[in-house]
């Protein structure tokens, strides 16, 4: 059953429609990820969840409780809802301690902000400082715990990790995550980070103009998306034109399996770059062997752990359009060890199913 239900909710700024009909179902101790371009209306719809704001239009039910409907709403302190912002905003003249415990009832207090701060790993030795004395990363730990110390029945994100580098954002997160399932915490994280969003949730909801455009699972996303800004939006993605028949496509890079039965002749068809694997070779390796398919190195970019490199199609052995053969580069970013280098022929084979939009 669904914990936290939106229905039809629309927020308006003037003539600005900030959110142009949410629906959204959220089942209990999970944990859901917003992502979508900035102004899309992310933020606005975690202010009206928490109650900040009113909705112009639309029903919003936590835990079986009409948290609004239309704009009549219950207030913010009522819903029981903890918030975590990208700036942490802890209050600059009050002690770590005093940020953690903010609304604590007197007894037990110092005990429970001793708690809170070693279950978000923060060292006792803080508490009484100020958040300026702070790095980023121990300031959203504070902000994190002070949202756990009311014991919210849903903990909102906005984007709590982007002030922290890589490896700190990624151990913060594995840890924020772990947390928050070990306490059953309903969680929604707002995030500009998609691989942030398919590794932290188990639904991931991609917003675009005010609305979702889909809501499903990380996998569900990045691998059957329902259109190109999906697509796009979560990953790099290599789009073709094709013909599908039989679950076949026919396609510039030849006959590829895909995950549809369907018969259609004009079909835009998708693969993750991983799904496209090179093999070394030469010019002279690619005589005699008219079912294979072969390209050249045009461009190389190295990035450390990975390398972009673009491949130029030299044949196809079955186009579907012979003018989309050379002129389909193909984007793919590979491990930065041992990378084809640019003029470098390589052998190109498909793995698993490309994905046909609707
Ligand atoms: P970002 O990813 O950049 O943070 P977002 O997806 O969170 O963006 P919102 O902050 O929700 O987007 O804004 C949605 C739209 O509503 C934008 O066009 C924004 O300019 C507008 N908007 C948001 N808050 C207000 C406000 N208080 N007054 C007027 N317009 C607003």
């Amino acid at each position: 059953m669904s914990f936290l239900e939106l229905t039809d909710v629309h927020k308006h700024y003037g003539p600005v429609a900030a959110l142009a009909g949410v629906d959204l179902s959220v089942t209990s101790g999970s944990r859901t990820a917003i992502v979508g371009p900035s102004g899309c209306g992310k933020t606005t719809l975690l202010r009206l969840i928490a109650g900040f704001e009113a909705p112009d239009r639309g029903r919003m039910v936590l835990d079986g409780e009409v948290l609004a409907n239309g704009d009549a709403a219950v207030p913010a302190y009522r819903r029981g809802i903890g918030v975590v912002a990208q700036d942490g905003a802890l209050f600059p003249h009050l002690s770590i301690a005093a940020n953690i415990g903010f609304g604590m009832r007197q007894d037990k207090r110092t005990e429970r902000i001793v708690e809170l701060a070693y279950i978000v790993g923060l060292d006792k030795a803080i508490l009484k400082r100020r958040p300026h004395e702070l790095s980023g990363g121990q300031q959203q730990r504070v902000a994190l715990a002070r949202a756990m110390a009311m014991k919210p029945r849903l903990m909102l994100l906005d984007e709590p990790f982007s002030a922290l580098d890589t490896g700190l954002r990624a151990s913060m997160r594995k840890a924020v995550a772990e947390l928050l399932e070990t306490a059953g915490i309903t969680t929604i994280l707002v995030t500009h980070d998609q691989a942030e969003a398919l590794s932290f949730a188990s639904q991931v909801a991609v917003m675009r103009d005010g609305k979702f455009s889909q809501v499903g699972t990380p996998h569900e996303l990045y691998l059957k998306p329902k259109d190109r800004m999906v697509a796009e939006f979560l990953g790099d993605a290599i789009i073709l034109p094709a013909k599908i028949a039989d679950g076949f496509a026919t396609s510039p890079l030849g006959r590829i399996a895909v995950d549809s039965t369907e018969r259609r002749d004009l079909v835009r068809i998708m693969l993750r770059p991983e799904q496209v694997l090179l093999k070394r070779t030469s010019r002279e390796g690619m005589s005699g062997t008219p079912d294979m398919l072969f390209g050249e190195v045009t461009e190389s970019e190295f990035a450390g752990s990975m390398c972009t490199i673009a491949v130029r199609l030299l044949n196809s052995p079955d186009p579907p359009d012979a003018a989309a053969i050379g002129n389909t580069p193909l984007v793919l970013r590979k491990p930065g060890i041992d990378t084809p280098v640019i003029g470098e022929i390589v052998r190109l084979t498909v793995s698993g199913k490309a994905h046909v939009f609707a």
